[in-house]
């Protein structure tokens, strides 16, 4: 008899946090990726929505070998030349003043909770403040994030969680009148939620929920760590609605797929952070912010965000068609190239598309998330189509 630990380290040396598709993937080239045996896949998932100009994108690379022969790392202890630029780049094309960089989207988020808690501080002058987040939300991992997150199911084994989040229901009208201003600092949430099943905000919802916020001084905190950098075929999806978050939080299409994550906040917010409040080792480095400032050159130089939302609306379209010429896709949902089919069961559909070599995610049980780059082209949409239009036509046979 073989105990569990032997068994586990027969397996695999890495921890099984994953519960891995069998495809093993070692080259990408814009929509495409490849597996260690030579078989071609449409990568629709675009590394969950970070690879936004799809796989090894040239003008990121040749800026990327640059830096290479340069100074791949020095701390924040000095100036960092592409990490001002890309900061200027950022504060250029959002409603923000102020950047902080770091290294993933859960801590992009820690970075934004922290901040709200020395805002309610130095500015509401509330010690013990709660920030709002909403159910089915996804803010990350890390405890602090985990604990703003609204679904159960990520926060199951990890108490004692972190204290001072209220979550309300998402869309809920008549929730946001929980609100208590004395009681509040902040709101956290993501303006189309992805892990929670591609569902994006109302719009009358959002308008009295940052009308809540401006009359309270409380901060809208946008959480667009999957649903910025072009995603939603705006650079933020904030812009969709009219609205201006205090702090905006990006991670994901950020760096095309090297990682970095930053908050972008208005300035009476960013000056609460002062030095030594705060602070990482790796984030914003040499390399990441000339990732970072690569990607945003490019998509404003190529007019990518514009033509993501000209692909989102096509590909939308022909989503919808399907809908109703098969009885397996309950809604289809999102904005620009953040998509989902509400389908019975997601991961099925996916395990199917994978035998017909296309990329897609679930979101949850019932919702299959579709994420292709945002330089996908019709040709490309055309053949996922396809595929997705035998898997369902199959579906409604058996
Ligand atoms: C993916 C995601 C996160 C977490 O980002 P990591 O880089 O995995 O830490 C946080 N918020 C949203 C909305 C996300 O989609």
């Amino acid at each position: 008899m073989q105990n569990q630990a032997e068994i586990t380290k027969q397996s695999t040396p890495v921890m099984a946090t994953y519960n891995r598709f069998p495809i093993t993937l070692v080259n990408g080239k814009e929509s495409y990726v490849w597996d260690d045996e030579g078989l071609e896949y449409l990568d629709f998932t675009s590394g969950i929505a970070a690879c936004n100009l799809g796989h090894s994108p040239q003008y990121v690379k040749d800026r990327l070998i640059d830096q290479m022969n340069g100074l791949w790392h020095c701390s924040n202890l000095y100036h960092i030349p592409a990490q001002e630029k890309l900061a200027e780049a950022l504060v250029n094309i959002s409603c923000g003043d102020q950047v902080f960089f770091c290294n993933s989207g859960a801590e992009a988020n820690e970075a934004a909770i922290k901040l709200a808690r020395k805002y309610s501080q130095l500015v509401l002058g509330n010690e013990d403040s709660e920030i709002i987040t909403f159910t089915q939300s996804f803010h990350g991992r890390t405890l602090g994030a985990l604990s703003a997150t609204g679904q159960q199911k990520i926060k199951d084994g990890f108490s004692p969680l972190v204290k001072g989040f209220k979550h309300l229901p998402f869309n809920d009208l008549d929730g946001l009148d929980e609100i208590d201003p004395q009681k509040t600092c902040a709101v956290l949430l993501e303006l189309v939620q992805g892990e929670g099943g591609v569902v994006p905000a109302d719009e009358e919802w959002l308008q009295k929920l940052a009308s809540i916020c401006r009359k309270n001084n409380l901060l809208l905190m946008a959480d667009e760590v999957q649903t910025g950098i072009g995603r939603t075929g705006a650079m933020f999806a904030y812009e969709h609605y009219g609205i201006e978050p205090d702090v905006l939080v990006l991670a994901k299409g950020l760096g095309s797929g090297i990682p970095i994550g930053a908050i972008v906040a208005k300035k009476h917010v960013a000056s609460c952070f002062t030095p030594g409040t705060h602070g990482t080792t790796f984030g914003g480095n040499p390399l990441a912010s000339t990732a970072g400032l690569a990607t945003l050159e490019y998509i404003q130089h190529e007019k990518i965000v514009e033509h993501a939302g000209r692909m989102g609306e096509y590909f939308h379209k022909r989503l919808s068609q399907l809908a109703k010429e098969v009885n397996g896709i309950a809604a289809v949902r999102g904005k620009g190239l953040l998509l989902g089919l509400e389908t019975e069961n997601a991961m099925e559909i996916v395990k199917q598309a994978h035998k017909h070599h296309l990329l897609l995610l679930p979101a949850g049980p019932n919702v299959v998330r579709i994420l292709p780059p945002l330089t996908v082209n019709i040709e490309e949409i055309d053949k996922a189509m396809e595929v997705l239009k035998t898997i369902f036509k199959k579906h409604d046979q058996s």
